[in-house]
């Protein structure tokens, strides 16, 4: 996969996605990361890129031109028209799904603004995606591009060292994932569940199912409506949103 990152803080972009799984998917070449500075597309002898907004308000805005002589320089090497992920935070709020979906792209573009934002007619004519990553204002899109772009990349063929590894975790088939344990079996006088030592894996796949079914029911109800259930996991689900103080 071949991501571009138009942004005015390319170093942010450079420096952290050049380490852990992101930088080691990039030496096996199984991903490219290129953060493009805007302001290498600025048309002023300042080299600024943003100004006032019409009809007065607070900060300033990144204007289009940069942006578009940016976006337009990057995307004339691409085959198809790729798409185009503006970070906001009135977008769509990232999810799971979003990752999956955007991982078969070849090509990603993500736009990243700053100050108050970006001059609407930009966004309208080059950005197919507009993305939250959740209800609360950051300072840029860089964060939100990486947090994305970490997403994406753990379903890229190769980049994980256990490929099922991101299909199990949380939000697969609108679950979270089982509570895990490591060595030592008993810390702090707290003991290992017995069914995981117990070399049982039929026995071990129905407690994690079910602590999957618990734990999504105590902390993220809402996401219980699109889970396939049994009837018995429906009412167990019941319980436990009917009883604050469940137990099981
Ligand atoms: N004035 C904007 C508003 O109220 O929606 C906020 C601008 S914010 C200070 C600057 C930039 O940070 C945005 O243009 C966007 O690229 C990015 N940003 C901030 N919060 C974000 C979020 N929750 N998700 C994605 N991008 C965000």
């Amino acid at each position: 996969m071949n991501i571009k990152v138009l942004t005015l803080f390319p170093e942010m972009i450079e420096n952290t996605l050049s380490v852990s799984m992101t930088g080691r998917a990039i030496e096996k070449g199984l991903l490219e990361i290129e953060a493009v500075n805007i302001r290498d597309y600025a048309f002023n002898k300042h080299h600024s890129v943003d100004d006032y907004p019409y009809g007065g308000g607070a900060g300033m805005l990144m204007q289009a031109e940069p942006i578009y002589q940016a976006y337009a320089a990057v995307s004339e090497k691409m085959e198809k028209k790729p798409r185009v992920v503006f970070l906001a935070p009135h977008g769509e709020t990232f999810s799971q799904d979003k990752a999956i979906e955007l991982s078969k792209e070849e090509n990603l573009i993500f736009l990243c603004g700053h100050y108050e934002g970006v001059d609407e007619r930009v966004v309208e004519e080059i950005v197919t995606d507009v993305v939250s990553i959740g209800d609360y204002v950051l300072t840029g899109g860089e964060l939100p591009a990486m947090v994305m772009i970490d997403a994406i990349s753990r379903f890229l063929p190769g980049v994980l060292h256990n490929e099922d590894s991101a299909y199990t975790d949380s939000f697969q088939g609108s679950l979270l994932e089982y509570p895990q344990y490591s060595r030592p079996e008993t810390w702090h006088d707290k003991k290992v569940p017995a069914i995981l030592l117990s070399g049982n894996h039929a026995k071990v796949d129905e407690w994690r199912r079910l602590r999957s079914v618990i734990r999504t029911a105590k902390f993220r109800p809402d996401l219980l409506k699109n889970a396939d259930l049994t009837t018995e996991e429906k009412e167990l689900c019941k319980k436990i949103l009917d009883d604050e103080d469940f137990v099981c």
